[in-house]
């Protein structure tokens, strides 16, 4: 692979980044994954705002413009030859030469990482005819979910409990209410309704999660943006989850209890082809 560093583009055996890193010392670091179909970018431009964000809510400098970003986005899917896949990027506070909570003095450059994942037939995944099964799991993260920070350290616990638990993810469960998944925005639907939790500190702000949401209400289906329990979601008649991987994946068991009919449901397998089919329309 080719992966690009600070600018340059490099075999990934020859990138390094530093020992004092604060990306690698404190998880001081934002990232965001964008899909590629086809060669193309999905939801290109909402990835970039939700980073500008993530860096502004941790008072860091955004190194590069949105152009700068999509042509190394461009330059590694052409390098790597990616037809399918994901694009990861990574922006850290930098090396300060030395470990200190205190934040580095301004001039302190990031440092940025980008790397590919190359996934044939990322579009086509057999799950989405089978859907997932899920375990919930109390949700210990920080308070600011809605910063895409590096902090996967929790999420990646929880993955684990489910693997070990035999089946696929978990999503994560504060005061008796369904946050989101370890990786993932959570929905169910009940009478046609679609309910996912609304925004807000708790959880991230899926680039999916709002593209899904305007293609429903577009299509002229119900959306209720609220908190929903575990025994609430085992009840609907659907469940599923979003993310810029997964873009909608139905959820077919929670907590071994099977979700309707405990099959792949209509309105999951329906926004799954809108979703496809629009964010391909805009890809770049
Ligand atoms: N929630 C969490 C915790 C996530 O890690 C992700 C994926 N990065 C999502 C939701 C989905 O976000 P998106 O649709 O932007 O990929």
């Amino acid at each position: 692979r080719t992966v690009y560093v600070n600018g340059e583009y490099l075999p990934e055996d020859q990138a390094t980044v530093s020992v004092f890193d604060r990306g690698f010392l404190m998880a001081d670091a934002v990232y965001e994954v964008v899909s590629v179909l086809d060669g193309k970018l999905l939801d290109f431009a909402g990835h970039m705002t939700r980073l500008a964000r993530s860096l502004d809510a941790l008072a860091m400098t955004n190194p590069m413009s949105a152009d700068e970003y999509l042509d190394a986005h461009r330059q590694l899917i052409e390098r790597n030859g990616i037809t399918d896949g994901l694009i990861y990027l990574q922006v850290t506070r930098g090396n300060p030469g030395d470990r200190d909570f205190a934040y580095p003095p301004e001039g302190t450059a990031p440092t940025v990482v980008m790397f590919t994942q190359s996934k044939p037939g990322l579009a086509d995944s057999p799950v989405a005819q089978t859907g997932l099964k899920i375990v919930s799991v109390e949700d210990l993260r920080w308070g600011r979910r809605d910063i895409k920070t590096v902090q996967l350290l929790y999420p990646s616990m929880a993955k684990m409990e489910a693997k070990a638990r035999g089946v696929d993810d978990a999503w994560l469960t504060e005061d008796g209410t369904v946050t989101e998944g370890t990786s993932n925005n959570a929905y169910i639907v009940k009478g046609g309704k679609i309910i996912t939790r609304e925004l807000s500190h708790d959880i991230l702000h899926g680039i999916t999660r709002a593209a899904v949401l305007r293609f429903a209400r577009e299509a002229q289906m119900q959306v209720e943006e609220r908190s929903f329990t575990i025994a609430e979601a085992q009840e609907a008649d659907e469940a599923f989850i979003t993310s810029a991987s997964s873009f909608v994946m139905p959820v077919v068991e929670i907590d071994g209890k099977q979700v309707g009919k405990g099959d792949v449901g209509p309105v999951a397998t329906r926004l799954r082809e809108i979703y496809l089919e629009e964010s391909r329309k805009s890809a770049v």
